[in-house]
């Protein structure tokens, strides 16, 4: 009977409903003695099960998704000159908005609005992370400049594959293997493809099931954390401010953003690319999901906005792999507003460390609902920022979701219209 009734509430609102049970939960045991510590003995253990859930699906799904995206390029081998293009196009968006993410979540310092009293309380229970945070900050500093480039590099894949906090390198490797994959020719490629599109449909059902109990996962989180913040409602307002940030970012790239791309590069009016695409916007607004929105993207950009059938059965599926515009530049914020919370300090190297972690783990991004939480808890772990963090924001993240996945929809299109010389 539950099992049946739970099927007619949507996830998100289980999450969210997930966050306030938490909260009140959390709030409830503060008024017990003993209630917070039974709180962290007995409910967060279950919320960190559920962020190990999602680190531990993180390294496969990144790997194999990202060498499915690029063997997928093979089909398209003689427009390489398209290829180079697209690639470069989404990769410049996507720096444009990891930049705009990062720029408005430092200006806006959200999470700084948390009660100062809180934030040490919280550093404390940190402490062993902080201090390990900052002998790694010294040691980059004693490194020279090239030493970035240097890690990005892995001596052994083993090594980086059991490292949470070796993401770059493990991108690296898969990148290095599906551009190798590339090469060799198609008839003895094709099964290994073929392993890579199996393996990725069991991972995406793997993250499916882990998402489903994101409901208890965050209620239980949502207590620890309200026991950890001792009932300190300031943490709220920083949510909220913290969404607001998020959302007016996202508006920017698409009002602001996207129309001077398309006046630049486009002969194709705003206002006209806007009305055409609203549609699309809509669906990838209800769906939170730019997989699902691709044969509606791809039937826009075709019929309403011209492109031909070539460049936008090419740019449009990769786009929905590699380009999420949205996505990287919500990471960014929402990065920034961890360590804002746990009271960390970013310095220069690892901004920059964030942004080329962000944009490269955004390709790794699947285009599903929620999919940025697996890729999240490792930029958050390479950062050197603890993944439990992730409680903080998942409650309220649908809606962003979905207004991130019009974006990068969007996106999509926008890169369709200016590969086809629209
Ligand atoms: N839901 C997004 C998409 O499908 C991915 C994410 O940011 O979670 O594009």
């Amino acid at each position: 009977m539950s099992n049946l009734r739970k099927k007619h509430i949507p996830l998100y609102v289980q999450i969210f409903t997930g966050m306030i049970a938490g909260a009140v939960i959390g709030f409830a045991a503060l008024q017990l003695n003993g209630g917070a510590r039974f709180v962290q003995n007995w409910i967060y253990p279950w919320g960190q099960i559920f962020i190990r859930l999602l680190q531990l699906i993180a390294i496969p799904l990144v790997f194999v998704s990202l060498i499915r995206g690029i063997t997928g390029l093979k089909n398209i081998s003689s427009f390489s000159r398209m290829g180079g293009k697209t690639v470069a196009i989404y990769l410049s968006t996507t720096v444009v908005a990891v930049v705009l993410g990062l720029s408005a979540g430092l200006l806006v310092k959200p999470g700084s609005l948390v009660d100062r009293t809180q934030i040490a309380h919280i550093q404390e229970q940190y402490q062993s992370f902080a201090e390990e945070k900052k002998h790694l900050a010294e040691e980059t500093k004693e490194q020279g400049p090239l030493s970035f480039l240097e890690n990005i590099i892995p001596n052994n894949i083993f090594n980086a594959a059991g490292d949470n906090s070796k993401m770059l390198q493990v991108i690296f490797f898969a990148m290095f293997f599906g551009l190798a994959a590339l090469t060799v020719s198609p008839a003895k490629i094709k099964p290994l493809i073929s392993l890579f599109d199996e393996l990725n449909d069991v991972i995406l059902r793997m993250i499916d099931y882990i998402i489903r109990v994101a409901p208890y996962g965050v209620a239980a989180l949502m207590a620890g954390l309200v026991a950890d913040f001792n009932g300190d409602a300031s943490i709220f307002s920083a949510l909220g401010v913290y969404a607001l940030t998020v959302t007016v970012s996202l508006l920017i790239i698409i009002f602001g953003f996207y129309p001077l791309l398309l006046r630049l590069f486009t002969k194709i009016r705003p206002p006209e690319f806007m009305k055409n695409i609203y549609p699309v916007q809509l669906f990838a607004f209800t769906t939170s999901s730019s997989a699902a929105t691709l044969p509606l993207t791809m039937d826009v950009v075709e019929k309403k906005l011209g492109v031909s059938q070539e460049t936008a059965s090419f740019v449009l599926p990769v786009g929905t792999t590699i380009n999420m515009d949205g996505t990287s530049c919500y990471q960014a914020i929402a990065v920034v507003f961890i360590a804002q919370v746990l009271g960390m300090e970013l310095n220069a190297v690892q901004l920059l460390y964030i942004v080329a972690l962000t944009v490269v783990s955004s390709i790794g991004t699947p285009g599903i609902p929620g999919g940025s939480f697996v890729i999240l808890t490792m930029v958050l772990t390479s950062a050197g920022i603890p993944a439990e963090g992730l409680a903080l924001i998942i409650g309220i993240d649908r809606p962003l979701d979905m207004l991130r996945t019009s974006v990068n929809v969007t996106g999509d299109a926008v890169t369709a219209a200016i590969v086809d010389g629209k």
